[in-house]
């Protein structure tokens, strides 16, 4: 991945952390101040395809568990950028699909091995409901957010 993408990733990343480190500190007060400190930080200046960008993660943000889960994620993102073990897939170690980190700068595998990983969840998950039909799926929701992402 050439210098380049990789800023423009990594502004991405820290931009979406700003927002949501806004988020999460607007949730745990009251919601006197939110509204000044969501959404509205946006650098003036920011060219439209970026901004575009920011949009299909906010839609792929509202598929997620919680903000915090998500701002894990990006953190470990940024952590790989600076170790420089970044865009490559956690599953086979290849380059993970660069249309797929400009639309999810945080995602830690590839295409197909996030394929393999849905399908292996959907087989357990099966599998655990065939053994324990009584028992709820408590991670049903989890795994419909997974499947969001694609
Ligand atoms: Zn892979």
């Amino acid at each position: 991945m050439d210098e380049e993408r990789l800023a423009k990733l990594r502004d991405m990343l820290l931009e979406k952390r700003r927002s949501l480190l806004g988020a999460i500190d607007s949730l745990s007060q009251d919601s006197a101040s939110s509204k000044e400190t969501t959404g509205t930080s946006r650098m003036p200046g920011e060219n439209a395809d970026a901004a575009s960008e920011t949009l299909d993660m906010d839609t792929l943000m509202l598929s997620m568990e919680s903000e915090d889960e998500f701002l894990r994620k990006v953190d470990e993102a940024l952590a790989k950028i600076e170790n420089g073990t970044y865009g490559l897939c956690e599953e086979c170690g290849k380059a993970i699909e660069e249309t797929r980190l400009e639309a999810m700068p945080f995602a830690t595998t590839c295409i197909a091995c996030q394929k393999k990983i849905d399908y292996r969840r959907k087989a357990s998950r099966q599998e655990g409901s065939r053994l324990r039909e009584e028992e709820e799926d408590g991670k049903a929701s989890f795994d419909a957010d997974e499947e969001a992402e694609e």
